[in-house]
């Protein structure tokens, strides 16, 4: 007699996922992670993979939706930025406030190494007209979201957007560079 206790189905060897590959950094690459990320730049500390990072934008930016596809191009799928209408859902939220002469400010919150909880990009009310190519305001815009993302010093570079003073109205390579490696590898992942 045959008894079929069961129909759970364990597999007698469980699939063991496999670890994703980790790339073999380069002393510049770790010094780049070092300098410009945060966490001290001992660990890998940026969004989880999959992240929809829902976005509620007081300020109502006509262009904000440029600089999510901006970002978006450059995370390749590992986070997305979207707009939502739905404030308590949103882990992000862009509000005027008055920042006392900067002009944006951007504050991350995080749990461990993963940057998930919520956190608040501060933009002055007057905000000044510092983008040279006449776009409103996109620079910063862009800039405050690099922090957002992942990036906490600035680069020295004026031509990027990561200046301390943002001119650009795009993601240049230094930047993109940056983010590449940065979401290349896991979350927590230790830079020795
Ligand atoms: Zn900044």
């Amino acid at each position: 007699m045959i008894l079929y206790v069961s129909g759970c189905g364990i597999p007698l060897a469980p699939e063991i996922p496999v670890a994703p590959e980790i790339p073999v950094l380069t002393p510049e690459e770790i010094a780049l992670l070092k300098e410009h990320s945060y966490g001290g730049g001992n660990y890998v500390i940026r969004w989880p993979d999959d992240s929809i990072i829902e976005v509620y934008d007081e300020t109502n930016f006509p262009q904000l939706q440029y600089v999510f596809d901006e970002w978006n191009q450059v995370l390749d799928g590992k986070a997305v930025l979207v707009i939502t209408n739905d404030s308590s859902k949103a882990k992000v939220k862009i509000v005027f406030k008055d920042l006392e002469g900067i002009v944006g400010f951007a504050g991350v919150g995080m749990t461990g190494k993963m940057i998930e909880n919520e956190f608040i990009t501060f933009l002055s009310d007057g905000i000044v007209e510092i983008d040279k190519n006449g776009g409103f305001n996109v620079p910063i815009y862009l800039h405050e979201f690099g922090h957002i993302l992942g990036c906490l010093r600035h680069f020295e570079d004026e031509e990027s957007i990561m200046a301390k003073v943002p001119l650009v109205r795009h993601i240049d390579e230094q930047t993109k560079n940056f983010f590449l490696l940065l979401y290349s590898l896991p979350v927590g992942y230790r830079l020795l």
